[in-house]
């Protein structure tokens, strides 16, 4: 019997060989499955380790979290667990279910089910296939719906012919796939495919979902060409049908972003995905962005920051004036948040502006005083806004490289406040 986790780097095999153990301690089958099968078969990394269990996956999740030193976090009601490793690493466990579909881009009814039916309820051959990991069949490759074979032969394919239809996610998933590995999709399943966009089935899913993939797209390292040939098959997740999108300005990005890798600041920046999807709609009205984002759930302040974006673009033509103190640049963009400042960086075609942003994101956005409010109030200073405006003048010179020590902090703050 080939044993299909012998390649399998020695950190992955390790944390797979004691949730083994643990399985057969209890008598458990267990699995790995999915994307990670597919990756181990194409030789290509992948750090997400996805269990399925055939029996209380979440009892077993309990017993592991304390020799891996992990936070668990089990869903009940679907049997899943997962468990966060102090590396940040992710290990997920499911038990084998079955999921049927009471609509069209309705949520899976799920029940227990097989190992069989957990395999059959995936979205495409290539990502339904498993390894056992149990002792004596350590190794051992489950693969009931060809998905070997489509790799090999490199075609996206999907399980049954209402599957598109039960979710019509799939439709930017299988294209993902197709683009990231340079795969086919294949002919009966690009026709289903089309069937499924030209019967406007996508709009049954709730935008949330659809947002989820189409931010997946945009993590991908080229994520123009997923895109682009949605656009091409008549649909691209979230936009509303003929939103103008600029393929050029998405590449342009993508060249920009590669440039600022000697960037210090761009080396803790990690939002790249936001910043791809502000470019991506910087063509929508202001009521179609707006209609995007009531319909999708994210952070304050990523919602905040893509908002900014379509105001701080026109500052560009500002940033680009003659003799602009490094203190006006910081007034500027203080209000902005980091995301829309990085967008307007990635996005400015004039030198000059790429410059100052670069100052201002690798020196004065993070500048502070020495001084605060209590050393004004020792000077007798009573407490007000005018502390806030002594302070900011203070921080202003500051960047501008006029105030050095703590004692010029002081004696420019004195001087302002005489001044004010
Ligand atoms: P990636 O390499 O991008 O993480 P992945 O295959 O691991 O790819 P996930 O989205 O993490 O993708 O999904 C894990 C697995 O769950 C898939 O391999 C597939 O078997 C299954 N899956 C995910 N989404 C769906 C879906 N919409 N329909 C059916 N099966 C799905």
């Amino acid at each position: 019997m080939n044993n299909h986790l012998s390649k399998v780097d020695g950190k992955a095999l390790r944390m797979i060989r004691l949730i083994a153990r643990e399985a057969d301690r209890r008598g458990m089958a267990a699995y790995v499955v999915g994307g990670i099968v597919r990756d181990i078969l194409l030789k290509r990394e992948n750090y997400d380790l996805d269990f399925v269990i055939e029996g209380d996956a979440i009892r077993l999740a309990r017993a592991l979290a304390g020799p891996l030193n992990a936070r668990l976090t089990a869903h009940g009601s679907f049997g899943t667990a997962v468990l966060k490793l102090p590396s940040g690493q992710r290990i997920d466990l499911a038990v084998t279910r079955k999921e049927t579909y009471r609509h069209s881009g309705a949520l899976p009814v799920v029940s227990p089910g097989t190992m069989q039916d957990d395999l059959l309820r995936r979205d495409f051959t290539i990502n339904a296939m498993a390894i056992a990991v149990n002792r004596g069949r350590f190794g051992q490759l489950i693969d009931i719906c060809g998905g070997r074979k489509d790799l090999l032969s490199k075609k996206i394919r999907i399980l049954h012919a209402q599957s598109f239809m039960d979710d019509p996610t799939r439709i930017a998933r299988a294209v993902r796939f197709e683009q990231r590995f340079g795969f086919g999709i294949e002919r009966r399943t690009l026709t289903l495919l089309k069937e499924c966009v030209r019967k406007k089935a996508t709009q049954n899913v709730k935008a949330q979902r659809h947002f989820n993939e189409l931010k997946k797209i945009l993590c991908e390292p080229d994520p123009v060409r997923p895109l682009q040939r949605l656009h091409q098959l008549g649909w691209i997740p979230v936009l509303p049908a003929g939103t103008k999108v600029s393929f050029a300005g998405l590449r342009r990005l993508q060249t920009r972003v590669r440039k600022l890798g000697k960037m210090p600041w761009y080396n803790t920046f990690e939002q790249w995905w936001l910043i791809k999807f502000m470019v991506l709609i910087a063509q929508c009205t202001e009521h179609v962005v707006n209609g995007i984002l009531s319909g999708i759930h994210i952070a304050k302040h990523e919602r905040q920051s893509i908002l900014q974006s379509r105001q701080i673009r026109h500052l560009g033509r500002k940033l680009s004036t003659q003799d602009l103190p490094a203190s006006q640049i910081y007034q500027m963009l203080k209000s902005f948040t980091k995301e829309a400042i990085v967008y307007l960086r990635a996005t400015a075609s004039q030198e000059v502006v790429a410059q100052r942003i670069d100052r201002y994101l690798q020196r004065d956005m993070d500048m502070r005083l020495r001084i605060n409010g209590d050393d004004l109030k020792k000077m007798g200073m009573v407490p007000g806004s005018k502390i806030g405006k002594v302070l900011e003048q203070v921080l202003c010179l500051k960047i501008d490289n006029k105030v050095k020590s703590k004692d010029d902090e002081l004696k420019w703050a004195k001087l302002c406040l005489a001044e004010s």
